[in-house]
């Protein structure tokens, strides 16, 4: 097998047949053997039962379909399709059609013609998105690359094709707490980045409204940063040590200028501006420990109720 197109899909009814048609169409005559692995996130539409239909009728396509006991996210529905694709070359692409599967064979062409790629990554050409959207994003990128020990490309998508060994290497990140951007980034490899230009969703909507992104991203820096750990330890010893030079300065104004500081006000705010920190760092050391808690319990990525396949 040639090539694995990784598809997680999450409520996408009305796009999986047509996304697998516009897919036929683009590879025919290209003279190559590929495979469809949908992932069906535990989508509440008819998502599955299309899914089935295509499996049951397109006998002549090399069609897999993992099927989750609920929705796990996409991150998890990756990782599924990754441990059920076979191909030497495999592709995650978006069940909307917002990527072109023809975008899927310049990628192939490029990793066959130079071989000094592993990956091929496509970012967005122009962002089809609010520029309050778009700064948001920029900024999330500023800081993560700031925090983190691995560089993340401001507009890459996870939109990418790449060589088998690639997915190997995924699959070794067994995580719980799954941020693709960081983890293609860390496994390394060459990776080229091409423009392409995002359409419009062919039907549905989007699930990634404004505050699944915030803690999308704030999970991300988690994933690959512990540099928020420090920065905690950072701010209570200058904390403690601005306490330091205020107690001398009292000291000093008592004993040599017989000053008393009266001040209800400044103690007010001083207990609640160093709770309000204290109670913010502790924060921080949670999320970490959370995080720790779960993966302790070693639970799986997903939960595959169903999988079809003729392999
Ligand atoms: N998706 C998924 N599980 C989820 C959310 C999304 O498998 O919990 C899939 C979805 O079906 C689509 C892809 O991930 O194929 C990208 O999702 P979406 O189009 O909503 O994101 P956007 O393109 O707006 O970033
Ligand atoms: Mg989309």
């Amino acid at each position: 097998m040639k090539l694995s197109l990784v598809v997680p899909c999450y409520n996408e009814q009305d796009n999986v047949e047509l996304f697998y048609e516009e897919c036929v169409k683009a590879f025919a005559g290209k003279g190559f053997d590929y495979e469809f692995v949908f992932v069906n996130d535990g989508s509440k539409d008819e998502t599955l039962s299309r899914l089935k239909k295509l499996y049951n009728e397109k006998t002549e396509s090399n069609i897999t379909v993992v099927s989750f006991s609920r929705n796990f996210g996409k991150e998890s529905a990756i990782y599924a399709g990754l441990k059920n694709c076979v191909g030497d070359y495999v592709s995650l692409i978006d069940a909307d059609l917002q990527q072109r599967p023809e975008v899927v064979l310049e990628m192939l062409d490029i990793l066959e013609t130079e071989p000094e790629y592993d990956c091929v990554a496509a970012y967005q050409d122009k962002r089809k998105e609010s520029s309050i959207m778009t700064g948001f994003k920029t900024g999330f990128y500023k800081v993560i690359n700031m925090l983190s020990e691995v560089e993340l490309h401001a507009d890459a998508s996870d939109f990418r094709t790449f060589k088998r060994n690639v997915a190997e290497a995924i699959l070794q990140m067994s995580e719980y707490h799954r941020f693709s951007k960081g983890i293609f980034s860390w496994i390394g490899f060459n990776t080229k980045f091409i423009p392409y230009e995002v359409q419009e969703r062919n039907a549905g909507e989007t699930k990634w409204g404004f505050r699944k992104l915030v803690k999308y991203a704030l999970s991300g820096i988690s994933a690959f940063s512990t540099k928020p750990l420090s920065i905690a330890t950072y701010i209570g010893g200058l904390a403690t040590f601005a306490s330091i030079v205020y107690l001398i300065v009292v000291i000093i104004q008592r004993i040599f200028f017989n000053q008393a500081f009266s001040g209800y006000a400044t103690i007010v705010t001083l207990i609640l501006f160093f709770g309000g920190l204290q109670l913010f760092c502790i924060g921080i050391i949670g999320s970490y420990l959370a995080k720790t808690y779960i993966q302790s319990k070693g639970r799986p990525v997903y939960i595959a109720k169903e999988i079809l396949s003729r392999r």
